[in-house]
């Protein structure tokens, strides 16, 4: 069995007084215990601190972000040695938003998880292509070539979770259907049975993102190939909690 995981991006959101407010939801929401799910929560940088101290002990915390090898003269990058020296677990690397917007590479994002998982973080891969890929029918193209990225740079993926997260369902209110979710999905444990190994394809969770709800979680989640999410607009309202009681 894979467990259950859901992840909630609050990406470039937040003051002082909305991140209390959001973690005091969370430690209040009654949701299933942590051998049925795992959940992970990725303020930015700035509130990782405050969030870590005050968060549930059932919760993790996830930077969104970490610079691709040790730290040094690389001004305004955070290393993920620092993510380690302060107690963060998890980072979330090749969202789409930073290879979109900021020109990250799939080369680049490979060698960003590699050193991640080599200083000991766990990490939360991003794959998934844009409206324009998917009409010109490449999906399972764009998103192998970007997994591969991966695999070739990393022999264990014990602490990856793969998140798909198709482009044109981010932000959109555009959700994948739950068919259309599941069908990346197989194709992507497929690749990595082909390209991994069978026990890697397995046991690696594939997570879906982009416009998941409160309304639309559990149909996603019965999929069989579909083994959480990676929520952003709402992870930042108490619906997070109906998201994370998808897991059972
Ligand atoms: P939305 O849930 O706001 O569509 O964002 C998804 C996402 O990008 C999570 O990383």
């Amino acid at each position: 069995g894979r467990k259950f995981f859901v992840g909630g991006n609050w990406k470039c959101n937040g003051t002082p007084e909305e991140v209390k407010k959001i973690v005091s939801v969370l430690n209040e929401g009654q949701v299933p215990s942590s051998d049925v799910v795992e959940v992970v929560v990725s303020p930015p940088f700035l509130f990782l601190g405050l969030v870590k101290s005050s968060l549930r002990p059932d919760f993790h915390v996830a930077a969104q972000n970490c610079w691709v090898k040790k730290g040094g003269a690389f001004t305004g990058e955070i290393s993920a040695e620092m993510l380690v020296n302060l107690g963060i677990p998890w980072v979330i690397l090749g969202h789409s938003e930073r290879r979109l917007i900021l020109n990250e590479s799939n080369e680049f994002v490979g060698d960003k998880v590699a050193y991640a998982l080599s200083q000991g973080l766990k990490v939360i891969a991003c794959v998934g292509e844009t409206l324009e890929q998917r009409e010109a029918g490449s999906t399972m193209d764009v998103v192998a070539a970007q997994t591969k990225a991966i695999a070739d740079r990393v022999s264990s993926w014990s602490n990856i979770v793969l998140a798909y997260e198709p482009v044109w369902a981010i932000g959109t209110g555009k959700v994948a259907t739950p068919a259309q979710a599941q069908e990346v999905h197989f194709e992507l444990r497929k690749w990595l049975f082909a390209n991994t190994s069978p026990e890697i394809a397995a046991a690696t969770r594939i997570i879906y993102g982009g416009s998941v709800n409160g309304a639309n979680c559990k149909e996603l989640a019965a999929q069989p190939d579909v083994d959480g999410f990676l929520v952003g607009g709402a992870s930042l309202k108490p619906e997070f909690i109906d998201i994370i009681k998808s897991a059972e």
